[in-house]
C-alpha cells in the first residue's frame, strides 16, 4: 500500500492521478487540497476518503465542511492547509499538482517532512529550484518528474551513467498557432489558443504551449531536474508529440520515450518508479501515424521561450519575474483584457524593470512575484 496527498486534486492532473487511484487499490489518499471547486471537492473526498483537505479561501472550506459534516474528514483553508498536508505522517509521496508559485513553500516542508515528491507544479523548480534541488539532495528525497518531457527524459536516462549525457532534447508541439507569423497572430482570440492541437490540459498550460512559455518552463526545470548547462538542452518541435523528449549521449546515440499523448502515463510512472504498471488506453500504432517530423522553434514569433531563455541565463530571481510576469498576462488573456500578442510584451516588460537579485531565498522570490504582479497591474 502506497499513501500519497494530492496538492491541486480538482485540476488536470489532480484529477488525473485520482483516476490512477481509483485504478489501483494499493494507491491510498491521505489528504487533498483544492482552490475553489467545492462541488468536485467534496465528491473526492467522499470517494478517496482522504483524513484531511484543504481549500484556498475560508468561505470555501466552511461550504466545504458542511458538505462533509457527517464525515471524519477534517477541512483546513490556505497556506495552512496546504503545509499540513505537505507534512502528514502516514503520506509517503506528494503529488504537487496545484497551479503556480503556491506550490513553493509546501514542497519544501514536504521534502524537509523526509516525502517524495511527483513534482507537476512546474513554477516551484523554475523559481526555487536552487533551492529545492539542494535540499532534497541533503533530505535524501526523490523528486520524481510529472511533466511528459521530463518523464520521457527521467525514463530516457534509466541504466545510464550522468557522466555519458551530451544533450537533453525536449519536444515541443509546437502549439495551435505553429507556422504562423507575427502578423496572423495579432488577432487570435482566446478560443483559438485554448485549442492544443495534441494535449488537454489546464487552460493557464494551454495558452503556455501557444506563446512557448510552456517550453521555456521546461527548460529552466529541466537544468535543476537533472543538473546540466543552458547549452545542453536544445528545444525541438515535433507536432506529433509522440516523441515526448530525448537524451543525446557522448557517442551520439540517442534515447528517447515515445507514447500517445496522455498525462496519466507520466503520472502513473511517477507514482510506481521504478515499476512499470499496466494502463489501459490507446497505443502508438505506427503504421497509422506514417511519419513524424522536427523544426527547429521560431523563437522570433514566439519570443516567450526567447524570454525564458534569457531569463534562465540571468538567472537569480529573473527567472520568478519571468514566471510571474506570465502568470499574470495569462490571467488577463483567459479575461480577454489583453491580445495574444501582449502575453510576451508584458513579460518583456517587467523583466526590462526588474532588478535582479542573486540566489534570491523564498521571501525573496514572493517578493519578485509581487513585484511584478504591481507592476503589471499599474498599466492594465
Ligand atoms: P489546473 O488549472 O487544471 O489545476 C490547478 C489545481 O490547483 C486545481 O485543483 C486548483 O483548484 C488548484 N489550486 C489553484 N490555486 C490554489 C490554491 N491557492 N490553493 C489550493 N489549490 C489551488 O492546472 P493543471 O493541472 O493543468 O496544472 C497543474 C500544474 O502542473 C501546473 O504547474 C502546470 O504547469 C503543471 N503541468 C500540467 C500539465 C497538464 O497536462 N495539465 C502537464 C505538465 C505540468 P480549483 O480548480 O479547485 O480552483
Amino acid at each position: 500500500m502506497k499513501t500519497i496527498a494530492i496538492l491541486g486534486s480538482t485540476g488536470s492532473i489532480g484529477t488525473q492521478t485520482l483516476e490512477i487511484v481509483r485504478e489501483n487499490p494499493d494507491l491510498q489518499v491521505a489528504g487533498l487540497a483544492a482552490g475553489s471547486n467545492v462541488a468536485l471537492m467534496e465528491k473526492q473526498a467522499r470517494e478517496f476518503k482522504p483524513r484531511l483537505v484543504s481549500m484556498q479561501s475560508e468561505s470555501a472550506a466552511k461550504d466545504l465542511a458542511q458538505r462533509l459534516a457527517d464525515t471524519d474528514i477534517e477541512v483546513m483553508h490556505g497556506m495552512e492547509g496546504l503545509l499540513r498536508i505537505a507534512q502528514m505522517p502516514e503520506m509517503e509521496m506528494l503529488v504537487t499538482a496545484i497551479v503556480g508559485m503556491i506550490g513553493i513553500r509546501p514542497t519544501i516542508a514536504a521534502i524537509k517532512a523526509h516525502k517524495d515528491i511527483a513534482l507537476a507544479n512546474k513554477e516551484t523548480l523554475v523559481t526555487a529550484g536552487h533551492i529545492i534541488m539542494p535540499l532534497a539532495a541533503r533530505e535524501g528525497v526523490a523528486i520524481l518528474p510529472v511533466d511528459s518531457e521530463h518523464s520521457a527524459i527521467f525514463q530516457s536516462l534509466q541504466g545510464q551513467k550522468r557522466e555519458s549525457v551530451s544533450k537533453l532534447l525536449i519536444t515541443a508541439s509546437g502549439g495551435p498557432f505553429r507556422g504562423r507569423t507575427r502578423k496572423e497572430l495579432e488577432g487570435v482570440q482566446l478560443e483559438d489558443a485554448l485549442k492544443h492541437p495534441n494535449w488537454s490540459m489546464g487552460h493557464k498550460i494551454t495558452v503556455d504551449s501557444a506563446t512557448l512559455v510552456n517550453k521555456g518552463l521546461e527548460v529552466m526545470e529541466a537544468r535543476w531536474l537533472f543538473d546540466v548547462g543552458l547549452d545542453d538542452i536544445e528545444v525541438v518541435v515535433h507536432p506529433q508529440s509522440i516523441i515526448h523528449s530525448m537524451v543525446e549521449y557522448a557517442d551520439g546515440g540517442i534515447i528517447a520515450q515515445l507514447g500517445m499523448p496522455d498525462m496519466k502515463l507520466p503520472i502513473q510512472y511517477a507514482l510506481f518508479y521504478p515499476d512499470r504498471r499496466p494502463m489501459n488506453g490507446k497505443r502508438v500504432n505506427f503504421y497509422e501515424l506514417g511519419s513524424i517530423t522536427f523544426e527547429k522553434p521560431d523563437v522570433e514569433t514566439f519570443t516567450g521561450l526567447k524570454l525564458a531563455m534569457r531569463a534562465a541565463r540571468e538567472g537569480g530571481s529573473m527567472p520568478t519575474v519571468f514566471n510571474a510576469a506570465n502568470e499574470k498576462a495569462v490571467s488577463l488573456f483567459l479575461q480577454k483584457k489583453i491580445r495574444f500578442l501582449e502575453i510576451m510584451d508584458i513579460i518583456e516588460m517587467c523583466m526590462d524593470a526588474h532588478k535582479r537579485i542573486d540566489e534570491p531565498g523564498v521571501e525573496e522570490i514572493l517578493g519578485a512575484e509581487q513585484e511584478a504582479y504591481e507592476h503589471i497591474l499599474a498599466k492594465y
